[in-house]
């Protein structure tokens, strides 16, 4: 939350130009599952048709069961979104449908704005969401076409959105300036799909063609080449450095690379930096498996499944209540005793953010006879709250952000060691280039003194 409004860390699908475009962008979402659980939906229309939207709490599968999306139509966007505490309600499910009279306009979006957001005279309410903002303000516009709405109103927008949207006759996508939040182009038979992840578009059957520029502007029509446009001046590129750490598949490509590899390269620099004697490398799984293995491999140590992961249930990482929050990890992972006992074990995960798996795994391990236990992340600490779109927006809540010496977070963790990868180790895992790392280092590319919400008070 942020200034009492949801904040949208989700993931977005769009389609052009395909007969079965809702189906394949139900497909796509459901390759994006891992980004967003709380809610799903399409909107979808076929030329000349009016626009229809399906949404509703939960999984892409319960919410479109066997996948089936009742309708047919040539454009389509859809949208998972992402639990946040307190805000888990249809009417911020997404997409958002809204009737202007320059015509109807569906938009998924993903991402947070901050700063000098589009705020309409007559906002739709102190709760609504940044994508609500966006359509009232497009709604208002004096603008001649809704292309040029929405142009004139993301223009204004600041802080870190991908978004797709759907009109009468086409589709449009816009990245934020600095290109915070990801979207990518892939190429259909026939059409073009958009998708916050190159895993969503492989499942679409789509052949990924290129990330969107920061701060381009994307019109699709139907069976024409995509057109596109930049509405910002040029600035330099800060995409989120948390994607390749945590929120993305590891089939996705990341600049390139698959995340699987960046991971990879993240557990070889913890290792280089961080070594340990050990008997066995233990991943926390599923998001730090592919770290886990670049430890092991750059120290030479066997790499076991001692951690299974309760893959049903998903859901609420912002459990506000400590003790459920615990329990809550313990529903989720449970230990091999066999792969620990009398071991000197390392443990790697990919982040500490409230540090309730850490410490719960630590006693877990203890409890099992481990001799020694040794946690290893494979990112910096998460020390400072994220502002584009991530639900960590209360540095109070940060475990390292309340807890600046790295050997008394071992010690509060019980932990043998703790060890931190630096962030030079993981942009050089990234392979240099220029990216968002406010939550690691306190450098937000984009200023977030005055948040939307605040400006509509
Ligand atoms: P903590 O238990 O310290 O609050 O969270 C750290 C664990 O949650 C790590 O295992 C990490 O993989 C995972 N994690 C990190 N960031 C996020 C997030 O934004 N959402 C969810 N669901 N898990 C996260
Ligand atoms: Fe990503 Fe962190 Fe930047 Fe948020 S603050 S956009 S999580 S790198
Ligand atoms: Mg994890």
């Amino acid at each position: 939350m942020s200034g009492g409004r949801p904040r949208e860390a989700c993931g977005v699908v769009a389609v052009s130009g395909h007969p079965e475009a809702p189906q394949l962008v139900a497909e796509g979402l459901v390759a994006l599952q891992h980004r967003g659980q709380e809610s799903a939906g399409v909107a979808y229309r076929s030329r000349g048709g009016p626009i229809r939207l399906e949404r509703g709490m939960g999984l892409v599968l319960e919410v479109f069961p066997g996948l089936v999306v009742p309708g047919e139509g040539s454009f389509a966007v859809g949208h998972v979104r992402y639990s946040t505490a307190g805000t888990s309600d249809l009417a911020n499910a997404q997409p958002l449908l809204a009737r202007t009279h320059l015509g109807p306009v569906a938009l998924a979006h993903n991402g947070n704005l901050v700063e000098s957001a589009p705020v309409a005279a007559a906002p739709p309410g102190p709760d609504a969401s940044d994508t609500a903002l966006v359509l009232a303000a497009v709604a208002e516009s004096r603008a001649p076409s809704l292309e040029k709405a929405l142009e004139s109103v993301l223009a204004q927008a600041r802080g870190g959105f991908a978004m797709a949207a759907l009109g009468p006759d086409r589709l449009w996508a816009v990245r934020d300036p600095r290109g915070i939040r990801p979207l990518v182009l892939g190429r259909l038979e026939g059409g073009w799909a958009l998708a916050s992840e190159t895993c969503a578009l492989d499942a679409m059957g789509a052949r990924t063609i290129r990330e969107l520029e920061p701060g381009e502007f994307m019109t699709i029509e139907d069976g024409a080449a995509p057109r596109s446009r930049r509405l910002f001046p040029r600035e330099a590129a800060a995409p989120c450095i948390f994607e390749a750490v945590y929120f993305a598949r590891p089939d996705s490509l990341v600049a390139g690379s698959t995340v699987h590899a960046l991971r990879r390269r993240m557990g070889g620099e913890l290792a280089a930096e961080h070594p340990v004697d050990a008997d066995v490398v233990l991943a926390v799984p599923d998001s730090s498996v592919s770290a886990a293995e670049g430890y092991a491999a750059a120290l030479n140590l066997p790499l076991e499944q001692g951690l299974i992961r309760n893959r049903y249930l998903g859901r609420a990482f912002l459990e506000p209540d400590p003790l459920r929050r615990d329990a809550r990890v313990r529903r989720k992972l449970a230990v091999i005793p066999s792969a620990v006992a009398g071991r000197r074990v390392v443990l790697v995960d990919d982040s500490i953010v409230r540090g309730t798996t850490a410490r719960h795994l630590i006693g877990r391990m203890w409890e099992a006879g481990a001799r020694e236990v040794h946690l290893r992340i494979a990112a910096p600490p998460y020390r400072h709250p994220c502002h584009y779109g991530v639900d960590t927006s209360r540095a109070q809540r940060l475990f390292a952000g309340e807890r600046p010496d790295p050997s008394a977070l071992a010690r509060e963790l019980l932990a043998t060691s703790l060890g931190y990868l630096s962030l030079e180790g993981l942009v050089r895992a990234m392979g240099g280039g220029s990216h968002c790392t406010a939550c690691f280092s306190g450098q937000y590319p984009v200023p977030v003194g005055v948040m939307a919400g605040a400006t509509l008070a």
